[in-house]
């Protein structure tokens, strides 16, 4: 449907579908011609080896039938300490953003940084976002778990052009200041460390959930099943 309407459509997926080249082509095949492209998360989190058999299962698929492939490969935190020193990562390793599920199992082993240091989103353009994530409840993220509107109560056109980041409670202190600005602004409890601005933004935006219960949703997104 979204190919009909003229976006140009992408794929995440840990390709857990392509257990065969015939599975894998069979799960494929009807986005033929409609699916720009797939991206193929592989790592030591989803599986017990960094590229997949179903990785390559699935690309084998998507090349055949001209999809563009590309993989998502997340480093351990070990990895990223060393990424942090050194600058630099191994080759095809991104860096885990302690955010969600990371901060809950992946934090107690990254190395720490003191908390005013944070004083910019370093990932998203709060300002003049290229995309958004739509999740399945309906929810528009700017990032997992700050949302902007819910397609279910107005359509997605109306609520891009009323989306004001400046007067948005998280947004504005976001863009003043970083995540230490979000904790300055609300007056939040801390840590003097933090992984990341992506850890220090989620703990306090999870700090702030009740107060602003329209803008950081869902519970999923904070860790609450
Ligand atoms: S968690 Fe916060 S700091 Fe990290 S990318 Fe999202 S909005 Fe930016």
């Amino acid at each position: 449907m979204a190919a009909r309407m003229g976006f140009t459509v992408g794929i995440v997926s840990n390709a857990f579908w392509a257990t065969s080249p015939q599975d894998a082509r069979a799960a494929l095949r009807p986005f033929r011609k409609k699916l720009n492209n797939i991206s193929v998360s592989s790592d030591l989190y989803h599986y017990n080896e960094l590229v997949s058999r179903q990785a390559k299962e699935a690309a084998a698929a998507a090349g055949a039938f001209g999809i563009a492939v590309g993989t998502i490969s997340v480093a351990r935190p070990e990895e990223t300490n060393v990424e942090k020193v050194s600058g630099q990562l191994p080759e095809r390793l991104s860096g885990v953003m302690y955010r969600g599920r990371a901060v809950e199992k992946l934090v107690s082993q990254a190395a720490r940084f003191p908390w005013e240091q944070f004083n910019t989103c370093p990932h998203e353009d709060l300002r003049e976002p290229g995309r958004v994530h739509l999740d399945p409840f309906g929810n528009l993220h700017l990032c997992q778990g700050l949302v902007i509107g819910d397609i279910c109560d107005q359509p997605l056109r109306l609520i891009c052009e009323t989306y004001d980041p400046e007067s948005h409670p998280i947004v504005g202190p976001l863009l003043a200041g970083g995540p230490a600005e979000l904790v300055r602004h609300y007056h939040l409890p801390h840590e003097d460390t933090y992984a990341d601005a992506c850890h220090l933004c989620y703990e306090a935006r999870r700090a702030l959930r009740e107060r602003f219960p329209e803008q950081l949703r869902p519970d999923e997104m904070y860790g609450i099943y």
